[in-house]
């Protein structure tokens, strides 16, 4: 079956549930036991609970995988991810992971002895390079935050596979709608659900998925050993929020395509990030894996803080905010927000400009989100 089809009826039976069309929300902590040690599949809902488990069924469906754990957060995902390695243990990780993804790793796991390489794995020569004897995970992320790199996800994950190391995929940005990690190599896909999966900003939750099932079984005892469980509704939402997964990107996308357009043109606008652009790098890496571009959007304005501060601010249809991946379009300026505590120096030389601008483009009208940036675009 098609992706649009598994979205909406992938991991759950209505006739197991007198035929409700929707996945019942299982408020329940504990489930009765008809004698000692027998029961249903469920005991306690840290480790497990039907609402739960329909959600992990399409998850796992539209990735292409064949297990998923869902989380209580995107980092909780992670954590349970990382807690594969061992003490002694080396990873590679994208030097333009999310932030959290960098703090949990930087902060709370090189304390336990895990050891982290930070590498531009837009250039699969300098993950090559950054292989030791002791390397036994690859993390990704691509499209990246907030300048969009894309890195060859097959080139490098086949590569970790030569060298036995585990390689990981952050698809938050793209969403399996766009890409799909797992067939390209990729041993397990993560996801910050809380974005474009859940899609309406209303949920925190995260989700590990793979193919295999011996490291699906180790991230389900971590989950379990740590708790970072999601409550019964929070899955209800996102598995709702799934089977609108597909056209709520191409409505994205294609906003997106018409304010890159618009942008392109604007004179007070000097740079454009976006893949579907024939200059950015690895363009045409992003064309051979993703379906369509995506509806992340970053640009430069010939201005200072000040003025970035200026075209994000008082506007009527973008939202200032800084998540990503709801209905709602959402706009922020990295100077002034979410990398204000780095910096100017370092800023710029990870490429993040005074006058730089991130788009998470929604599904309202193009028009009114285009006359609404270029009231922007003239405030300054
Ligand atoms: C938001 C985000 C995360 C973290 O997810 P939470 O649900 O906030 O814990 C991880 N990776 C990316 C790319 C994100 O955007």
């Amino acid at each position: 079956m098609h992706f649009e089809t598994r979205a909406i009826h992938a991991g759950y039976n209505p006739f197991d549930h007198f035929g409700a069309v929707n996945p019942p929300v299982f408020l329940s902590s504990t489930f009765q036991q008809s004698a000692p040690g027998k029961h249903q599949g469920f005991e306690y809902a840290r480790s497990g609970n039907p609402t739960r488990q329909a959600l992990e069924g399409v998850l796992a469906s539209i990735e292409n995988g064949e297990h998923a754990c869902a989380f209580s957060s995107g980092l909780g995902a992670t954590d349970s991810i990382l807690k594969l390695l061992n003490a002694g243990d080396h990873v590679i990780v994208a030097d333009d992971v999310y932030g959290g993804t960098f703090r949990i790793m930087d902060k709370t796991f090189q304390r336990y002895g895990i050891e982290f390489t930070w590498v531009d794995t837009t250039n699969v020569e300098n993950v090559k390079g950054a292989f030791k004897a002791n390397t036994k995970m690859l993390f990704l992320e691509t499209p990246s935050n907030p300048l969009l790199k894309i890195s060859d996800i097959e080139a490098l994950t086949n590569l970790a596979k030569e060298k036995k190391a585990i390689s990981v995929v952050d698809n938050t940005f793209a969403s399996p709608y766009l890409q799909r990690p797992l067939d390209l190599g990729a041993d397990i896909v993560m996801h910050s659900c809380t974005k474009y999966l859940g899609g309406h900003s209303d949920v925190v939750m995260g989700a590990a998925v793979t193919r295999n099932e011996k490291l699906n079984q180790q991230i389900a005892f971590n989950q379990n050993a740590s708790g970072a469980v999601p409550g019964a509704l929070d899955c209800y939402l996102v598995h709702r929020g799934i089977k609108t997964l597909a056209v709520r990107m191409e409505q994205g996308c294609d906003n997106a395509e018409r304010i890159v357009s618009f942008l392109l043109e604007h004179k007070r606008v000097t740079k454009v990030f976006y893949p579907g652009l024939k200059d950015h790098v690895n363009h045409n890496v992003a064309a051979r894996q993703m379906k369509r571009f995506g509806a992340m959007i970053s640009f430069e304005i010939d201005g200072s803080v000040a003025d970035g501060v200026k075209v994000v601010s008082d506007r009527r249809v973008w939202t200032l905010g800084e998540s990503l991946g709801g209905v709602e379009s959402l706009l922020e300026h990295p100077a002034s927000m979410t990398h204000a505590s780095i910096p100017k120096a370092m800023r710029e030389k990870a490429g993040l400009n005074d006058g730089l601008i991130r788009l998470s483009v929604g599904i309202e009208s193009a028009e009114d989100l285009i006359e609404d940036l270029r009231k922007g675009l003239e405030s300054y």
